[in-house]
């Protein structure tokens, strides 16, 4: 769990000055520079921008998400029509290698991002005066850096397992599934049941990859609960399958991407792991980067 991160009083402005100062409270170079870190922009807009300024904020802090290593970020408006928005980062050396500053080339800083800060500038209303703002980070549920990525290197057989659920979700995509795939094994990594999202197929809206995988590996096995099992899976599991691999006994979960934004309910393993007793051994973010490109063709297709 994070501890209490006193974080940052901001007075940034113009949005997107990047090189301007930040105020860090109460925390060392060293200390901020490890721990997570949010980026906050704030400021009142020109009258009738409101819908451009939304647009091309979403715009920029998908960029962050997507190329930047942020992992998240959010955007509120105060009743006094304050805009506020922040990106948040798993630490700040990450945060103060993402940018490279809204003149960097067109390979480095795509043309749409570099028009879209321009926008969110224009959009700014600069004759108004922004009040001081403080936030602290209490307590920060969602991923840390350390529960959303582990440190394990894979063996060479569970490479090979994540390779296979990598197939397996090709086999998804081919049949117009969702693009989602697992496999579970025995405590020493033998294979018990191989399977697919099957939504479509089926015509089933939980026949998700995991709860198939554990209802096959439960018919092997002759037995209710999968105890001392491993599930492998190319996502973090949404908040149905997170539960049924609790249910079942599952004991170890190492999954390929994070969970996907916007799912509903918007809450997933780490987090329901995190009110489980005991609780399940996740490691996350292994071969991320294939697995979230396929998801997206998959998804796209
Ligand atoms: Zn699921």
């Amino acid at each position: 769990m994070i501890k209490v991160l006193k974080l940052l009083c901001f007075f940034l402005f113009p949005l997107f000055a990047l090189k301007a100062e930040i105020h860090l409270n109460q925390l060392s170079e060293k200390e901020s520079s490890q721990k997570m870190f949010a980026f906050i922009y704030q400021g009142y807009l020109k009258p009738g921008r409101e819908n451009e300024y939304q647009e091309a904020w979403s715009k920029v802090a998908q960029y962050f998400i997507e190329f930047r290593g942020a992992i998240g970020s959010c955007l509120h408006r105060t009743s006094d029509g304050l805009w506020v928005a922040y990106s948040r980062w798993p630490d700040k050396k990450t945060r103060d290698n993402s940018w490279p500053g809204e003149n960097a080339p067109s390979e480095e800083l795509p043309l749409e991002i570099r028009n879209a800060v321009l926008t969110i500038k224009d959009c700014l209303d600069s004759d108004r005066k922004i009040p001081d703002l403080c936030m602290e980070v209490v307590n920060d549920l969602p991923l840390s850096s350390d529960d959303a990525e582990s440190s394990l290197a894979l063996s060479p057989d569970q490479e090979k397992i994540m390779n296979l659920v990598y197939e397996e979700v090709e086999i998804a995509i081919q049949e117009g599934n969702p693009p989602f795939a697992s496999i579970i094994t025995d405590s020493e990594n033998n294979i018990l049941a191989i399977a697919h999202n099957q939504a479509n197929t089926k015509q089933l809206a939980i026949a998700h990859a995991e709860i198939e995988a554990i209802q096959l590996a439960c018919k092997i096995l002759r037995k209710k609960k999968l105890d001392g099992c491993i599930i492998y899976a190319n996502a973090e599991s949404c908040a149905m399958c997170s539960t049924a691999i609790i249910k079942s006994g599952i004991s170890q979960v190492f999954y390929g991407a994070p969970h996907e934004k916007g799912s509903n309910p918007d809450v997933h393993l780490l987090e329901i792991n995190k009110k489980t007793t005991p609780q399940l051994k996740v490691h996350g973010g292994f071969m991320k980067d294939k697995f979230i490109k396929q998801i997206k063709r998959g998804r796209n297709q």
